[in-house]
């Protein structure tokens, strides 16, 4: 068996078609676009890449993006300001805090400033409580891009045995609380494996769905799937390669070559699960701004 490709820039094209729909009405509506305020503190290189391409995306979905950047040397209480004054600004829908921050502002304490209805990446304690108890507003975008690869690629996890590598508060821990809801596109039986799973390959090996976010190359190789099986593969690594000009190449988590022989499907690392996140952060801010209703 070669396995089939779950196209993620084809899936979240779709995804971001349906935003700009929304987002249209939304205008037709209220004469407003969805806002989406972005917050970047400090000169990261890739902190710039990112937040460049979800302001390019707002833009190309319809939706109105506000930029802010505050110095590396910005204290707690300069960005936490920011945040009040984006809480506070009715034309800005969902706020997004580009991380990480400088060491000497507090994340979570920044996280929490967000109020919970712009929270538009689902990391308040509100919005995972929500997401846990099977009423979220937003879902955190990577795990909600990857129930979307699922459902869309006709691989709907509904009473599947879905095993998730990982179990990091972003990826590992809200897939799986998405996917176990008793809900439509969910409502399958899932296991969570980490460095403290004994003998993880007995697990992996019953998986219908494999979700792995370890933040590992070949953390799943061919021996430890079953025939059939359809991968998600989350990582993103930089491994060495002296014949790429930028001298390095991208892999996932999972054995690509190898296990690409048993699969039925997977996704390609880059052009799987990446193309998703901006897609669904895009939908979140949507969506927020269908709540607030103007
Ligand atoms: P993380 O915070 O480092 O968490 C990794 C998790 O995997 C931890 O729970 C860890 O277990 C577990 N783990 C590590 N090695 C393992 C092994 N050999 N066997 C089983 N479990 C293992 O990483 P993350 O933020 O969840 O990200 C995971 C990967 O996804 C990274 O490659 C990241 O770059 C990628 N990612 C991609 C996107 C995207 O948009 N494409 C978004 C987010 C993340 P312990 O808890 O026991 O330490």
């Amino acid at each position: 068996m070669t396995a089939t490709l779950i196209d993620g820039t084809a899936i979240a094209a779709k995804v971001r078609a349906q935003v700009a729909t929304d987002a249209a009405a939304y205008f037709a509506g209220t004469g407003k676009k969805p806002g989406l305020a972005t917050v970047l503190v400090g000169d990261n290189a890739g902190s710039q890449s990112y937040v460049k391409s979800k302001r390019k995306a707002c833009a190309e979905a319809g939706m109105e993006s506000f930029g802010f950047e505050l110095p590396k040397t910005a204290t707690q209480e300069e960005v936490e300001s920011l945040v009040a004054r984006l809480n506070a600004d009715p034309n800005v829908h969902g706020i997004l805090v580009q991380l990480p921050l400088p060491k000497q502002v507090d994340e979570n304490k920044v996280l929490l400033a967000i109020t919970p209805r712009k929270d538009v990446d689902a990391f308040h304690p509100v919005n995972v409580g929500k997401l846990l108890i099977g009423e979220p507003d937003f879902m955190p975008c990577t795990p909600a891009g990857i129930q979307q690869l699922l459902v869309r690629s006709g691989n709907d996890p509904d009473g599947k045995h879905v095993v998730v590598c990982g179990r990091s508060n972003i990826v590992g821990k809200p897939v799986a609380a998405i996917l176990v809801q008793k809900a439509k596109g969910a409502n399958a039986t899932v296991t969570i494996c980490h460095t403290g799973t004994k003998d993880m390959a007995a697990f992996t090996r019953q998986a219908d769905i494999l979700v792995v976010a370890s933040g590992r190359p070949n953390t799943v190789t061919a021996d430890m799937v079953k025939p059939g099986v359809v991968i998600i593969d989350v990582g993103v690594n930089r491994i060495e390669d002296a014949t790429k000009k930028s001298g390095f190449r991208l892999v996932g988590d999972v054995d690509f070559d190898g296990v690409k022989e048993k699969a039925a499907a997977i996704t390609p690392v880059p052009g799987g699960v990446g193309p998703m996140t901006i897609a669904m952060l895009l939908a979140n801010t949507a969506k927020a701004a269908k709540l607030a209703g103007k």
